[in-house]
């Protein structure tokens, strides 16, 4: 069966979160959806993310709980005055969770706290959806957005996108995902033995559907003597 994340967007329709330089809501729901898209696109996996209307933590705990996630995400932006990436993880048993994540933030461009229970990961009892989710869980908090020259490098789509990438990398890898088969060979053997041969274009195209259909991202379809069966 496939693993399930649940991607919390921190904060709610109603809640901005932090405001300093950047609104932290604005961010913590580009930052999701790019994490969704991402694992969507390349892991075998199931993925939930908490609707803008629910702004109850005890709602949301229970709504990861009920629906068996295996990885709880919560998706936060810092504030205080401070610089750089952490996780908050509820436990010591969790910090290797933490660190998988701070990992992958690292290699995409941003620097971490250094303190806590390791470079970039702090240990939190307060937090609900911590505390009162029963599966994994993990709450980031990208960046500072009251530290102009924090917030700067995290602040448009481009580096958005980046942040979310790299949490859906962490997921996958602490999940141990499997990736979705993309590779052109695989198509070509498809073609010519399982959904081929298509002698016209019109048949290509119908081709060029099902690969799409079942994963096959970059899949093209040139009907040519080299392509045929
Ligand atoms: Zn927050």
């Amino acid at each position: 069966m496939a693993k399930k994340i649940y991607i919390n967007p921190g904060h709610s329709d109603k809640d901005p979160g932090a405001v300093g330089y950047e609104t932290e809501r604005k961010l913590n729901v580009a930052v999701s959806k790019h994490m969704n898209d991402f694992l969507l696109e390349n892991f075998v996996c199931e993925t939930k993310i908490t609707p803008g209307t629910m702004d109850s933590l005890t709602a949301i705990c229970n709504e990861a709980n009920s629906w068996g996630a295996d990885l709880f995400v919560s998706i936060h932006f810092n504030a205080g005055g401070g610089d750089g990436y952490e996780a908050l993880v509820y436990s010591q048993k969790r910090v290797p969770l933490g660190e998988i994540f701070a990992k992958y933030v690292k290699a995409a461009g941003q620097n971490l706290r250094l303190y806590g229970a390791a470079p970039g990961v702090k240990i939190r009892t307060d937090l609900s959806v911590l505390a009162n989710t029963v599966m994994p869980a993990i709450a980031n908090e990208g960046a500072f957005v009251d530290n102009q020259k924090d917030i700067q490098d995290w602040n448009d789509d481009v580096e958005l996108k980046k942040l979310g990438i790299a949490y859906a990398q962490a997921a996958a890898e602490f999940l141990g995902l499997e990736k979705k088969v993309q590779q052109k060979s695989v198509y070509y053997v498809r073609y010519s033995t399982t959904l081929g041969p298509f002698a016209d274009k019109k048949t290509a195209d119908e081709l060029l559907a099902v690969l799409k259909a079942n994963g096959y991202r970059d899949a093209a379809v040139s009907v040519s003597k080299e392509a045929g069966a």
